[in-house]
């Protein structure tokens, strides 16, 4: 089993830490804040307890099984013996950059690195390394632990050897992967930030409520959630950080953020990690806003 470190323990991270350590690897989590990893351990094991209800058919593991084989950290150094990282810090190129340098410096020159970016091209993270060839994007989706799939995408270094190790190690947790070339937003959130935005842009021209606009996703679309919830789900914060990256790179107006979403993130209503977006949540139940 591979030694996994996964730097972040937000909405993501918690999310991949999990994962890895319900598949039999040890993982060392690190965030700059313990508070943050009390909130991710505490996380991980309400998911856990919850897990026979959402998946009756995972195998049973307990609380102590899983996150006993995390080590929580905040200690960037604690991934100096690790075989496989997975960085997922908050989608900002002036926080993701200086610790791919501290990552290079630190991590076994073989250790591949996994990008959990929403959008911010892999090519351009990888030349932040001294080890292009060994890094790839790994575009969890959210909630980790549960998503089947995940969208692998290959920077203009990245080796076969990467690829292939990337596969196996996502094989081995039970996730599929989808492979595409390197371009800001990849294919899904090239599409879903944009989608995400236009429905705000709606709430914001008064055209509809939030609710409804969730509600006709859900029932003419089929969707398993409207627009409004999965940017609260995804987090407000997060959806503004990746239209700026798609906006920049492209220099395309189609992606400049709703000045109402710029509002909800300037006021502190980041969706659910907050409890208020443009729904409210209370222990994890929502209530329509
Ligand atoms: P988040 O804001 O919930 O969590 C980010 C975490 O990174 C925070 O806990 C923060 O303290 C930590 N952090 C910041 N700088 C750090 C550093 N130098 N070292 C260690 N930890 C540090 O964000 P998130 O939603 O978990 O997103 C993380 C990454 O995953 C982003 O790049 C995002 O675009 C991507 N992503 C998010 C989603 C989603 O639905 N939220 C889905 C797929 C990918």
């Amino acid at each position: 089993m591979d030694r996994i470190g996964v730097v972040g323990a937000g909405t993501m991270g918690r999310g991949v830490a999990q994962l890895f350590a319900e598949y039999g690897h040890e993982v060392v989590l690190v965030d700059v804040a313990d508070h943050i990893l009390d909130s991710a351990r505490s996380a991980i094991g309400t998911n856990v307890r919850l897990a026979p209800l959402i998946r009756p058919q995972a195998p049973r593991r307990s609380v102590e099984e899983v996150t006993g084989r995390i080590r929580f950290t905040t200690d960037l150094k604690q991934l100096r013996d690790t075989h496989y990282v997975i960085e997922n810090v908050t989608e900002d190129w002036r926080i993701k950059r200086p610790l791919y340098g501290e990552l290079d410096a630190l991590c076994p020159p073989g250790t591949p690195f996994g990008v959990n970016t929403s959008a911010i091209p892999i090519t351009r993270v990888a030349a932040a390394t001294g080890r292009a060839d060994r890094v790839i994007g790994t575009h969890f989706m959210n909630p980790a632990e549960l998503k089947p799939t995940v969208e692998l995408i290959r920077g203009h270094h990245t080796s076969d050897e990467t690829l292939v190790r990337t596969r196996a190690l996502l094989e081995g947790a039970g996730r599929r992967h989808v492979t595409v070339a390197d371009s800001a937003g990849f294919v899904t959130n090239r599409v879903l930030m944009l989608t995400l935005n236009e429905a705000i842009f709606l709430l914001h021209e008064g055209v509809s409520s939030a609710a409804d606009i969730d509600q006709l996703f859900r029932e003419c679309f089929g969707h398993a959630m409207g627009p409004l919830e999965t940017a609260d789900l995804i987090g407000l914060d997060t959806v503004l950080l990746s239209l700026q990256v798609l906006y920049d790179d492209f220099n395309d107006p189609k992606y400049r953020p709703c000045p109402l979403l710029r509002k909800l993130v300037d006021a502190g209503l980041h969706g659910r990690k907050t409890g208020q977006g443009f729904h409210s949540y209370e222990a994890g139940e929502q209530r329509h806003g």
